[in-house]
């Protein structure tokens, strides 16, 4: 066996990456429950990801300030529901990937660990738990649960401490974002690069894909022929 563990990243791996058309629907959707215009709150939304994804604040806290920044007061059953509009998102954007579970189904019988690093807000922490893939994961490091993200060395080192194996006994796959591939590398793991064919990449969370010359792939079953 070449490797202990193979670690997956979630949007655009495990499952798809939500469209920009996909997220636009639901910004409006959620600016038409704050009664903000969107155009806005959807700056202060993109400037303030960073406080999202390391889960410094609580998202239902955040919204209310954002609003507050547009001088428009909000209730608490209002941010109660913009909770659930994004709950909902996030439960409808986990669907695995056609061949995910069969993929993680056959690593984890042929004895391999299995591992989750995202950079994610609290709503994935949240949704996690009940999706079809968490049975199969033995560790999920979910970023707004962790305080860190990828590229941070720590995040990477966190997962291997959590799951019991060296990073040079790990494969990392992920499509790109947040220079994953080459942070994965950087703690000497094997990092491969996973692109659907589908895929065209005019997602809202790839902005700072890398031009990655490693080992490619195009479909998640292909990692089986690489441990
Ligand atoms: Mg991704």
């Amino acid at each position: 066996m070449k490797y202990d563990a193979v670690i997956f990243d979630l949007f655009g791996t495990l499952v798809d990456i939500f469209s920009l058309e996909e997220y636009r629907v639901f910004l409006n959707d959620l600016c038409a429950v704050l009664g903000v215009a969107p155009a806005g709150y959807i700056k202060l939304w993109d400037e303030t990801a960073d406080e999202r994804a390391l889960g410094r604040v609580p998202v239902a806290e955040q919204m209310g300030t954002l609003c507050r920044e547009l001088g428009v007061a909000v209730s608490t059953a209002q941010l109660e529901r913009a909770v659930e509009v994004r709950v909902d998102f996030v439960r409808g954007a986990l669907e695995p990937r056609a061949d995910a579970v069969e993929t993680l189904t056959r690593l984890k019988a042929a004895g391999h660990k299995i591992g989750v690093i995202s950079d994610c807000s609290e709503e994935v922490v949240r949704a996690w738990p009940d999706t079809p893939l968490a049975p199969l994961v033995d560790e999920a490091v979910l970023s707004a649960a962790v305080g860190m993200r990828k590229p941070d060395p720590r995040v990477y080192y966190l997962a291997c401490e959590r799951l019991g194996v060296a990073p040079a006994k790990c494969l990392y796959v992920g499509d790109g974002g947040s220079r994953e591939l080459s942070g994965a590398a950087a703690v000497g793991m094997e990092a491969v690069l996973i692109r659907a064919p589908e895929d065209q990449g005019d997602d809202a969370f790839r902005r700072d894909a890398e031009e990655w010359e490693g080992a490619k792939v195009s479909a998640l079953k292909e990692i089986l022929t690489l441990v």
